[in-house]
């Protein structure tokens, strides 16, 4: 059976080891074929000055119009503050039963919140958004079970209470064809 595709983006810097680390654990919990590139796109037309932060709806939109890729999904990892509309601010966004996803580290970060750096955490928390994220592509809704990594999270440490698996049954609703 041909595995599905999906594609990392990433956008400004990251270590190598930690698209890798996201990489395999998206091929893991999607039984995928993980690529990743890197994207040099000027972010500059999607930033709203009144709110100093960049419009995740926008950058979707223009991700999924750019992108040639043959992949079944794609999402992109930035460094840049998100938001929509009605929130002040997301770890990330997706086309629910789409084809595109965006997650950012940006408020992952601890210093914003007066405690010490932690990459570990950071990367932790980076690699569920971005499951989360991916799962909502696949039809995937917020998930009441605890541990799950599709139960919904506002804060960070909503992140570091959640598993960064599927449960069962999330799980077994995107073993579904896609
Ligand atoms: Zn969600
Ligand atoms: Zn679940």
């Amino acid at each position: 059976m041909k595995k599905k595709s999906i594609q990392l983006i990433s956008h400004g810097q990251f270590e190598d080891s930690f698209i890798e680390t996201i990489a395999e654990d998206v091929a893991r919990e999607y039984n995928a074929e993980v690529t990743s590139e890197e994207c040099h796109a000027d972010l500059n037309d999607f930033y709203a000055p009144t709110r100093r932060q960049y419009d995740a709806n926008k950058l979707i939109r223009f991700l999924e119009e750019q992108s040639e890729t043959k992949a079944l999904k794609i999402i992109c990892l930035c460094q840049v503050d998100l938001f929509i509309p009605i929130l002040t601010y997301i770890f990330g966004q997706a086309v629910y039963k789409g084809k595109t996803a965006i997650a950012s580290i940006y408020r992952l970060k601890n210093e914003p919140y007066g405690m010490k750096s932690d990459d570990d955490l950071v990367l932790d928390r980076f690699r569920k958004v971005v499951i989360h994220e991916l799962g909502h592509t696949f039809g995937l809704v917020h998930c009441q079970v605890p541990s799950c990594v599709m139960r919904s999270s506002t804060y960070v440490e909503d992140l570091d209470q959640k598993k960064i698996h599927l449960c069962n049954h999330c799980r077994s609703l995107i073993s579904l064809p896609a």
